[in-house]
């Protein structure tokens, strides 16, 4: 018999794969190309050349031993090392190897550092809408998660319900920009006021509140939208950051975790981020995929072609008469609906469009739509969003 909670996480996770076998169901009468699938924020733009020829590079040139031999759990000190000074020469910090753990993508950091802070029932606050992942990683850990209600239209986070819900139980704050599910990219002004409240409450609790960034869509920025660098304005801020989506590489499972020295209790921090990657049984993070990263710090996918479908999208859709924020960052367009949110998905579904609604982001009344998908998916989509205008406004 199966743990009870795993009881609750399998009813979650199988409205999801509902959703994926209706699709292909879908797919099996009409035809794969007349199925517009919004549901998964796969990235849909091929790695960089330079990621192939690196991978053939690394292989051929590295020795078996240090390729594929135990390593600091940390990871490689030498890719450390790259990764700090490209965010040092990136964003004007001061970072060294010391500072970065190697992760097995954000997904892994996030569980390395909750792992690494929280006693059971430590509180984690986590800013709605969110990726729905966070709840399981907390719980993970033996946290509590604790929501802060969404703040449409701008999404930009409510920072008077934000204080109220800081307690003093408070460990941590999860944040996301750019946003998945929303696109949004938080404000410098947001992020300063929101230190500013952490600071004030850490002092008060006389203990630090953790302040951890999950960037994995910092590079996906569209229209020169600058995403400000969290350190700068929040001492206790750690970063957790991915190539899934930068470098088109999700199923490589790479990415990083940012502690700087100014973070409370920093040397513990850092060596219990070490442990977690042990314990947690991750090791460390593959190190093929470590040392391919080191040689493309300074590539991204093409995001110009995530840019096309955001504007055809946004410009249609609003057209329509749907109401929506434009996405400035990420592959996400956070739609709200016109009637309630499951009829609104299923009558979506019925014109052949897979979205998703976004209770599972904490956000009722809402879908998302991942534009990482190809142009002509989204050339294509336009007529049945168009109908599912007609069928659903002013109704
Ligand atoms: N955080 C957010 C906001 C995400 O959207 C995702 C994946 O979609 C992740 C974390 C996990 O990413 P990774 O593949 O790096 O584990």
């Amino acid at each position: 018999m199966i743990a009870d909670r795993m009881k609750v996480m399998l009813g979650a996770s199988s409205a999801i794969r509902a959703m994926f076998e209706e699709g292909k169901k879908i797919a099996k009468i009409y035809g794969k190309e007349n199925v517009y699938d919004f549901s998964l924020g796969n990235p849909s733009v091929p790695a960089p050349q330079k990621v192939k020829e690196s991978f053939i590079d690394v292989i051929e040139h590295t020795d078996d031993i240090t390729l594929h031999g135990y390593m600091n759990n940390s990871g490689f000190e030498s890719v450390r090392e790259s990764i700090a000074e490209s965010i040092n020469k990136k964003f004007g910090t001061a970072f060294s190897c010391k500072n970065i753990v190697m992760t097995v993508g954000a997904a892994g950091g996030l569980n390395v550092v909750l792992r690494a802070i929280l006693n059971p029932d430590d509180e984690v606050i986590m800013i709605a809408p969110f990726f729905g992942e966070y709840l399981n990683y907390v719980a993970n850990s033996f946290g509590k998660s604790v929501i802060v209600p969404p703040n449409p239209p701008t999404f930009q986070p409510d920072l008077e319900a934000f204080e109220k819900a800081l307690t003093n139980r408070t460990k941590a704050v999860i944040i996301n920009t750019p946003n998945n599910p929303t696109g949004v990219v938080y404000s410098e002004e947001t992020l300063k006021k929101l230190s500013e409240i952490l600071d004030k409450k850490s002092k008060e609790n006389k203990q630090a509140i953790y302040l951890i960034s999950d960037e994995p869509y910092r590079e996906l920025a569209y229209d020169g939208v600058e995403v400000p660098y969290v350190t700068k304005y929040y001492a206790n801020t750690i970063v957790g950051y991915s190539y899934s989506k930068s470098l088109s590489l999700p199923g490589e499972r790479i990415g990083y975790l940012v502690i700087p020295d100014e973070a409370e209790d920093f040397e513990n921090l850092a060596s219990a981020c070490n442990v977690a990657t042990r314990i947690l049984g991750f090791v460390n993070a593959p190190s093929l995929q470590q040392l391919v990263i080191q040689k493309c710090l300074d590539e991204t996918s093409d995001i110009s072609v995530y840019d096309k479908n955001r504007e055809l999208l946004y410009n249609s859709l609003t057209e329509y008469g749907f109401e929506c924020i434009k996405p400035q960052g990420a592959f996400y367009l956070f739609v709200k609906c016109p009637i309630d949110e499951t009829q609104f998905v299923e009558k979506a579904k019925q014109l052949r469009l897979l979205l998703v609604g976004g209770k599972s982001f904490a956000c009722e009344g809402y879908v998302r739509l991942a534009y990482c998908v190809s142009y002509d998916t989204v050339v294509n989509s336009l007529p049945q969003f168009k109908q599912l205008a007609k069928e659903t406004l002013n109704k």
